[in-house]
C-alpha cells in the first residue's frame, strides 16, 4: 500500500512542506527532482504528492476510495507516465514516446505526469531530447525526476527543474519504524537501524527479506565442521535473487569490519548479529567477499561461488 498523505512522510519536513505548499497555494512547478539517498523516500514523497494532485473526492486528504486514487495505487493510471531504465539507460526512444504521450491533454486527471526514476541514467542524446520538453511544456505536464546524485544529470535539467531535496533518517525513527511496521524485538530493530545508515528502504528490505537470519545461518554454517552443512547453505544461497545478494553482500561485510571493531577496540557489536564473531584478516575477507560479489556477474557457478567463499572466510581464523 503505497503512502497517500503527505503528512505520513517520516521525517522529510522541508520537502513535504516545499510540496505541499506549492499544491495549496497552487503554484506548481512544472518540474521537479528529488534529490537525496537511497532509500530515505523520494518514491513514496512522489507518489503520496500524486495522490494529492488527483484525488477526485479530497485533494487535502486524498481518499483512497476513487477511481483515480485506486489507479495510482496500482500504478495503471492514463495520465502518468513512469520511465526507467531498460537495461542500463533512459533512451532516446523511451522519451520520444513520451514527447508523443505530452502532446494530448489528460484523459481523466488535471495534469499529465511523467515520473522518471534513476534520472541519471537518461543517456545524452535522450536528455537533449527532453530538455526541449522541459523548457516548454503544455501547462498540464508535470516532470517528477527521481535521483540520487543530480551532479550526474544535464546541468541544463537541473537548472529547469525546482529540487526537492530528502536527507538520510536518524536511527532512531528507522527503529520506532520497523517495530512499528515489522513488530520486531527492540535489538533487532536496533541493529537493522544501525546498520542501514539513515536508509529506511535498506532496512526495510534487509527486514523483509530475512536477510539477519540469513546471516547468522551462513556464519553457523561456516563455522561448523560439516561440509555438507557448508554445500547445502551454498545450495540455498545460490538461488537467491540479485537484490537479495546485494544486500546479502553487504550486511556480511558489515558484520566483518563490526566483528574486528569489537576486537580491536571493543565498539558496541550489533545485537542482533551473529553470537559469533569474524577472527579473520577484514581486509582479506572484504576482498574475498568483493571478489565473489564480482564473479556473478561472470555466471560463474553459484553453489560453488558461495561454498568457495565459506572455505575462505572460515579457514582464515
Ligand atoms: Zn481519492
Amino acid at each position: 500500500m503505497k503512502v497517500k498523505n503527505l503528512r505520513e512522510i517520516l521525517k522529510q519536513e522541508p520537502a513535504v512542506n516545499l510540496l505541499a505548499n506549492a499544491f495549496q497555494k497552487n503554484r506548481l512547478s512544472h518540474a521537479y527532482l528529488f534529490t537525496g539517498p537511497k532509500g530515505v523516500g523520494k518514491e513514496t514523497t512522489a507518489w503520496a504528492f500524486l495522490f494529492h494532485l488527483f484525488c477526485e473526492k479530497d485533494k487535502e486528504n486524498p481518499c483512497g476510495e476513487c477511481k483515480a486514487c485506486k489507479k495510482i495505487e496500482k500504478e495503471i493510471h492514463p495520465d502518468i507516465r513512469i520511465l526507467y531504465p531498460e537495461k542500463k539507460e533512459i533512451t532516446i526512444g523511451q522519451i520520444r514516446e513520451t514527447i508523443y504521450f505530452l502532446r494530448y491533454r489528460p484523459l481523466e486527471a488535471e495534469y499529465k505526469i511523467i515520473f522518471i526514476k534513476e534520472a541519471d541514467k537518461i543517456n545524452l542524446e535522450a536528455g537533449n531530447a527532453l530538455l526541449k520538453s522541459l523548457e516548454e511544456p503544455p501547462p498540464y505536464v508535470i516532470f517528477i525526476l527521481i535521483s540520487e546524485n543530480f551532479s550526474k544529470l544535464l546541468p541544463t535539467i537541473v537548472s529547469r527543474s525546482q529540487i526537492v531535496r530528502f536527507r538520510s533518517l536518524p536511527k532512531e525513527v528507522i527503529k520506532e519504524f520497523l517495530k512499528k511496521k515489522f513488530l520486531f524485538e527492540e535489538k533487532v530493530a536496533e541493529t537493522l537501524a544501525e546498520i542501514s545508515f539513515g536508509s529506511i528502504g535498506k532496512a526495510v528490505t534487509i527486514a523483509e527479506k530475512g536477510i539477519l537470519e540469513e546471516l547468522n545461518s551462513f556464519v553457523k554454517a561456516g563455522f561448523s565442521n560439516s561440509p555438507l552443512k557448508k554445500f547445502k547453505v551454498a545450495e540455498r544461497f545460490s538461488s537467491f535473487l540479485p537484490e537479495v545478494l546485494d544486500e546479502f553482500f553487504y550486511i556480511l561485510s558489515i558484520w566483518v569490519l563490526r566483528s574486528y571493531l569489537k576486537e580491536k577496540i571493543d565498539y558496541p557489536y550489533p545485537q542482533a548479529f551473529p553470537e559469533e564473531t569474524f577472527k579473520g584478516d577484514p581486509y582479506l575477507a572484504i576482498r574475498a567477499i568483493y571478489e565473489v560479489k564480482n564473479a556473478f556477474e561472470f555466471y560463474v557457478n553459484p553453489e560453488l561461488a558461495f561454498y568457495h567463499l565459506l572455505n575462505t572466510l572460515f579457514t582464515t581464523s
